[in-house]
């Protein structure tokens, strides 16, 4: 049996989980989650809340959708697992099915498909297939990137925080085109940190570079989003040098950014790879490579294999959400309610004087806090009082940023109108009361 209870549950992690599962708790005084029902979590207490967080940008279409709870326990019932060593048509449907997802204006493009058990699985995949095809090694990344825990993926993580000893190199960071505290200042837009790339190409690396890895807007950064022509310029110098376009759409991808499926279509680029995760299986552990057939084509000679990527019962759910996604228009609702959050947000901005920034797009959507307008001095504590009070109205948030200063809102795109009332009622109250 199960022991629901917080003070036990608090004990056996206590006891029994390692130093590394200690750090990313983000409540002083975290709650037992017993039920998830679309955008809403229930504690063991039966306290509701909503869910700004979508349990870590993996709940896509709402928690428990019933319609991916229903496929993916039809297919666990006849066969819960079966490799990519043996035929199943569900993988390969699904296969199929995300391929005709990517752009592909001419129709000339093949987009062929890796399942992988992780998102950082799938960033690892994806540096190795880079490297292979290119066969150049350094890559680039940015400096507030977060692609995932193993040690390639930490190794192309520029946040301080996320890097462990013993990761492997040949990765040169260059400037995040920040728009709020850049550091070629405000609204600087893309060309100053398009001449950094060329810059760090020729003076940080061989020169010959295997690829540069973009998140379309930055999640753990804080939600940055790539301003225009950012991601099509990255991708001109970096093939100009024999490399590839790496989209990591693991936070932004599948219709979050409201305006697309993918990030990187607001800028009208077509990456090279796009590493995708989180949403795809709407909790179910799932995520892809997608690529052209040619990039992939190296990799024939060798074996790779990820045991539970293609597990039919995973890729039967992330058919569902790809349904889901259609049927209950989620990608439309992630852009009209986001709108409606990012306006009541800026409201919230007029009035409380900590908040420096507001941005984003779609349901990914962030506030940062400064000490000083001015010097934008990081203000993670106001962002972490702000946060613990949320929670007493309901809302779960995300602190973020390298400096932990932003609060970032990455909810099940099934938000709805309503909630944005309660969110944004519930951060003025907030702010409110730690200032008082
Ligand atoms: N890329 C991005 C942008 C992510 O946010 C994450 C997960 N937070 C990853 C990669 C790694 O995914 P996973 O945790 O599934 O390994």
């Amino acid at each position: 049996t199960t022991d629901w209870t917080l003070e036990k549950t608090a004990q056996r992690r206590d006891n029994y989980y390692a130093a590394s599962q200690k750090k990313f708790v983000p409540f002083k005084d975290p709650m037992v989650f017993r039920k998830g029902s679309m955008q809403y979590l229930w504690d063991v207490d039966d306290r509701k809340y909503i869910d700004l967080l979508g349990m870590n940008v993996c709940i896509s279409v709402g928690h428990s959708h019933p319609k991916v709870v229903a496929a993916a326990m039809e297919q666990a019932q006849q066969l819960t697992h079966c490799t990519t060593m043996f035929y199943h048509p569900v993988p390969a449907h699904f296969a199929e099915e995300l391929a005709a997802t990517m752009p592909n204006p001419n129709g000339d493009i093949e987009w062929v498909v890796h399942f992988t058990n992780s998102g950082s699985e799938a960033v690892d995949l994806a540096m190795t297939i880079a490297r292979g095809y290119t066969g150049n090694l350094d890559l680039l990344a940015l400096r507030s990137a977060y692609h995932g825990p193993t040690a390639a993926a930490q190794s192309i993580t520029g946040i301080s925080g996320w890097r462990h000893p013993g990761m492997p190199g040949n990765v040169a960071f260059v400037a995040d085109p920040n728009q709020y505290r850049g550091i070629f200042g405000q609204n600087a837009g893309a060309q100053p940190y398009l001449d950094e790339i060329e810059r760090t190409i020729h003076t940080a690396t061989t020169g010959q570079v295997a690829g540069i890895f973009i998140e379309s807007v930055q999640g753990y950064g804080g939600i940055i989003e790539m301003p225009k022509g950012y991601m099509t310029g990255a991708a001109e110098r970096v093939r100009a040098k024999g490399g590839l376009l790496i989209a990591d759409e693991v936070q932004a991808g599948f219709g979050r950014t409201g305006d697309n499926m993918w990030g990187f279509e607001a800028d009208g680029v077509i990456p090279d790879i796009v590493v995708m995760a989180k949403g795809i299986g709407n909790g179910f552990p799932l995520a892809a490579v997608v690529t052209r057939k040619e990039i992939a084509a190296p990799m024939a000679d060798k074996f790779m294999f990820h045991t539970y990527g293609a597990n039919p019962t995973a890729c039967a759910a992330g058919r569902a959400v790809l349904q889901v996604i259609k049927e209950d228009k989620v990608q439309e609702n992630a852009r009209v309610v986001g709108k409606a959050l990012l306006e009541r947000l800026h409201a919230l901005k007029k009035k409380h004087t900590a908040i420096g920034d507001v941005r984003g797009r779609g349901l990914m959507l962030a506030i940062e806090m400064v000490k000083d307008h001015k010097t934008k001095e990081p203000d993670p504590q106001t962002t972490s009082a702000v946060f613990e009070q949320s929670r007493q109205s309901g809302l779960i948030l995300s602190k973020s940023g390298a400096y932990q200063s932003c609060l970032r809102m990455v909810p099940p795109m099934c938000l709805s109108l309503e909630d944005v009332d309660q969110v944004a009622d519930g951060l003025d109250r907030a702010f409110s009361n730690i200032n008082n």
